[in-house]
């Protein structure tokens, strides 16, 4: 398969009036063309930083301060403004959990539609754009009539289907998603998940899925990529992950998810905070927390090791 993104030593920071949050701090991973990533953590690890970096939508005073994002080889870390301006929406699209931050309340949805689509298609007639917005609500489940409706006249499921359009109109092919579930009920949400799902395969979307839901991970996700602390803790096929996590942040991680594995004896609750990312912790960022730290691990951080068709930081595969 093409590789379609890869991210080289990544660091991200904002400094701050008490110092420098390392935000992602040398996060390196690749992404195959129509595969779906899921991108796991805790609040604060670095999973949503990461997918704005991608875009070069780092809000102030976060920068890249090192590393490579290749997007079919090319470094979106070196482009100018108006590159990385034709490759937003055009090439990569970003949807959020909340849809009202993507739709214009004032404007009716097929109005919003041709917008991005005469923006980024110079010379494309309205009646085309139109056309294009219909077919492209169809592929959603929703009658195109619905195009003459403003934001608020739609449930909170529906408006997710319509941002969902909104990132596919261009016919991207990496499409990121920042916990787009977070506002839905849980039968909308299933449903939203198979049409993603459906969709990947309709236009051959790789997917960067950003969540703390490891629900919406095991039903959508080829690969699993576990951060903790602005690090990668591990990343590999989802299966083997789900079953049988090598990292012991994962397996704690795993193991306070209710109904991922069935047979847990009971639901376990990780002791600790999240590291401080201004002063993290000397060797591995995990070791005030993990429960098989060893000496190495409070001095020396882990390199990445290959272990069982996976990579994994942590000194205990050394
Ligand atoms: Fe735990 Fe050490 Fe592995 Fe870090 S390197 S996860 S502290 S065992």
């Amino acid at each position: 398969m093409e590789q379609i993104l890869e991210l080289k030593d990544l660091k991200v920071q904002f400094p701050i009036n008490i110092g420098t949050v390392r935000a992602i701090d040398g996060v390196s991973l690749k992404l195959e063309q129509g595969e779906v990533m899921g991108l796991v953590g805790e609040s604060g690890c670095g999973k949503s930083t990461l997918g704005f970096s991608i875009l070069r939508l780092l809000r102030p005073p976060g920068r890249i301060v090192s590393g490579e994002i290749l997007y079919h080889g090319q470094d979106i870390v070196q482009m100018s403004e108006k590159e990385i301006l034709s490759l937003r929406g055009n090439k990569i699209a970003m949807i959020f959990q909340d849809p009202l931050t993507s739709l214009n309340p004032l404007f009716r949805i097929d109005q919003q539609f041709i917008e991005t689509l005469l923006t980024h298609e110079k010379g494309l007639e309205k009646k085309s754009a139109f056309t294009r917005a219909e077919k492209i609500l169809e592929s959603l489940g929703i009658s195109p009539e619905r195009l003459l409706e403003y934001p608020h006249q739609m449930s909170g499921g529906m408006r997710q289907r319509i941002m969902i359009g909104m990132g596919l109109i261009l016919n991207p092919d990496l499409l990121i998603a920042d916990e787009p579930t977070t506002s839905l009920d849980v039968i909308v949400e299933a449903q939203f998940l198979d049409l993603l799902n459906d969709l990947r395969r309709q236009y051959n979307l790789t997917i960067i899925l950003i969540t703390h839901n490891l629900g919406n991970v095991a039903q959508l996700a080829d690969r699993i990529t576990v951060m903790y602390g602005g690090t990668i803790a591990e990343t590999g096929p989802a299966g083997a992950i789900f079953e049988d996590p090598l990292h012991p942040y994962s397996q704690g991680l795993l193991a306070s998810i209710p109904n991922i594995k069935l047979d847990q004896p009971k639901l376990m609750t990780m002791p600790g905070s999240p590291p401080d990312l201004v002063n993290p912790p000397a060797g591995c960022v995990f070791h005030p927390r993990c429960p098989r730290a060893i000496d190495i691990c409070k001095v020396e951080r882990p390199g990445v090791i290959k272990q069982d068709g996976r990579l994994v930081s942590c000194w205990l595969y050394r």
